[in-house]
């Protein structure tokens, strides 16, 4: 029968044979010199063994996690909806100017935009299309991005996630269409 006590230097459980009974002993964690008892000791502590967490540890974990997750997706429908906003924004501006070109400039998005170019060049809305442009990019990059992971750590569940990936998703696809249409030679071509 083994014999259970507390190493009086570092309070550690050590475990010795019934024979070393009253000896001086070796404490394999302090690896300093204790004294056996003479007979076994009552204990209820666990000799040196890692306790499992206890369930609301888990539980609280658990909490931490979904509420980082949801903040994924809240982060990244909100960048969605900057990103929306940009391009509104960039509508409104241009929108106005575009209509009151005259009807076969309508037809070529190269004299359209030099058009717009004149018009704007001097106004204080110069800056503001490009400005949203650049915001619309970054918005919807970064919505898509959130949005992708809260959904991929939620597995599907968050609806931020879900409103974040479709709709930056779909001005990212809209920002590519338009650069692919300015790559196929319809583009913009300097002032
Ligand atoms: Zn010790």
């Amino acid at each position: 029968m083994a014999i259970q006590f507390a190493c009086k230097n570092c309070d550690a459980m050590i475990e010795v044979d019934e024979d070393m009974a009253g000896r001086a002993v070796t404490c394999p964690y302090c690896e300093r010199v204790t004294t056996a008892p003479d007979e076994p000791v009552e204990t209820t502590r666990p000799v040196l063994e890692a306790p499992p967490l206890a369930p609301q540890t888990v539980a609280s974990i658990q909490a931490v996690r979904e509420s980082a997750v949801r903040r994924y997706g809240v982060f990244g429908a909100i960048c969605a909806v900057f990103a929306a906003a940009c391009l509104l924004t960039a509508v409104f501006i241009l929108l106005p100017i575009m209509l009151k070109a005259p009807s076969e400039m309508r037809e070529d998005p190269e004299q359209m935009q030099r058009f717009l170019i004149e018009k704007l060049s001097g106004s204080p809305m110069q800056g503001v299309p490009f400005a949203a442009a650049v915001g619309m990019v970054f918005f919807s990059l970064a919505g898509l991005t959130l949005g992708v992971i809260s959904l991929t750590q939620s597995g599907g569940k968050d609806w931020a996630g879900w409103i974040a990936t479709i709709v930056a998703g779909g001005l990212v696809l809209m920002f590519c269409g338009s650069l692919a249409l300015a790559a196929s030679g319809f583009g913009p071509a300097g002032p």
